[in-house]
């Protein structure tokens, strides 16, 4: 089977080749393992447009192009809330190659930073669309190859709003058997708007519904971080895979939930 890599010099195109069913190649930590093992589709398509790797901070809200990589995400000061998540993804040698972009595209158990962007309540920018799209809603579409990712925006919380925490077997860098991040924003010490996201808690990155409600309206202390653990796997359906069972993460879910919320309680 011969592969084709098309190189073109704009989002545009890229986009377009994609609509003819080329496969994007962001950092190709996944695609090109997909090349190696002859499974890749025949039509690759990059570009060499600029955009895709800025990163603009405009007041309250962030902008990172879909081509920027974990390693410049950890090297930007400005997302200091982000460098913890973009630690915890593979070793070095993935970070200087793993982009945003593909991220959110990457398999069960991959996906933690998307988790991540995913309590941050991050919109979607689409090349050649106009205004943004939930990324709630990409992530329900991603198997439907919805387009060309340029950017993603979201708002840089406030300080102690927003947590992640990363649970894996082989330390620093192993896949996750869970991650879970969360953002409680908070308005006269109650919290309003929670979100809580899971990574390998579904197919792809989900909403932690059972637990939002658990924490939206409530004080940040013991007994609502009781009520959240209790309900952290409610209505989730995590997989079994080489990693963990589906009822052990259901099982751990509420433990690791309860760390995270404990730690920000904390501050
Ligand atoms: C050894 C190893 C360890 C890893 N560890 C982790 C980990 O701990 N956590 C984790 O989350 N992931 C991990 N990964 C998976 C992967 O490296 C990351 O998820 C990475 O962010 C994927 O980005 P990429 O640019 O390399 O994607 P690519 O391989 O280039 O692309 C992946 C998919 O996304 C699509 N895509 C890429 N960019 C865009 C875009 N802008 N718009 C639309 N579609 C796009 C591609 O077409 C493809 O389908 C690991 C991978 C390896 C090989």
């Amino acid at each position: 089977m011969t592969t084709t890599v098309q190189t073109v010099a704009t989002l545009t195109e890229a986009a377009r080749a994609m609509a003819q069913g080329a496969t994007f190649l962001g950092g190709g930590t996944i695609v090109m393992r997909d090349v190696n093992a002859g499974v890749a589709a025949t039509q690759i398509v990059r570009t060499t447009d600029a955009s895709l790797s800025g990163i603009r901070i405009s007041g309250d809200k962030v902008t990172i192009g879909a081509g920027v990589t974990m390693s410049q995400i950890i090297a930007n000061p400005d997302l200091t809330f982000l460098h913890q998540v973009a630690r915890l993804i593979g070793g070095p040698q993935v970070r200087n190659m793993a982009s945003v972009g593909g991220n959110l595209f990457a398999p069960h158990p991959y996906g933690d930073f998307a988790v991540a962007l995913l309590a941050l309540g991050a919109q979607t920018v689409m090349a050649g669309q106009n205004g943004g799209r939930p990324l709630d809603d990409l992530l329900r579409d991603r198997s439907r190859s919805p387009g060309l990712v340029a950017a993603i925006e979201c708002p840089r919380p406030r300080d102690g709003s927003f947590g992640f925490l990363k649970f894996s077997r082989v330390k620093p860098k192993g896949v996750s058997v869970l991650s879970v991040a969360v953002l409680l924003p908070r308005e006269g010490g109650r919290i309003r708007g929670a979100r809580v996201a899971w990574g390998a808690m579904g197919a792809g990155p989900v909403r932690g519904a059972s637990a939002e409600r658990a924490l939206e309206g409530q004080s940040l202390n013991a007994e609502t971080i009781g009520r959240a653990a209790q309900a952290a796997a409610e209505g989730l359906t995590p997989p079994t895979d080489a990693i963990a069972t589906d009822w052990y993460r259901r099982e751990v879910a509420g433990v690791h939930l309860k760390r995270l919320l404990e730690q920000m309680e904390r501050g």
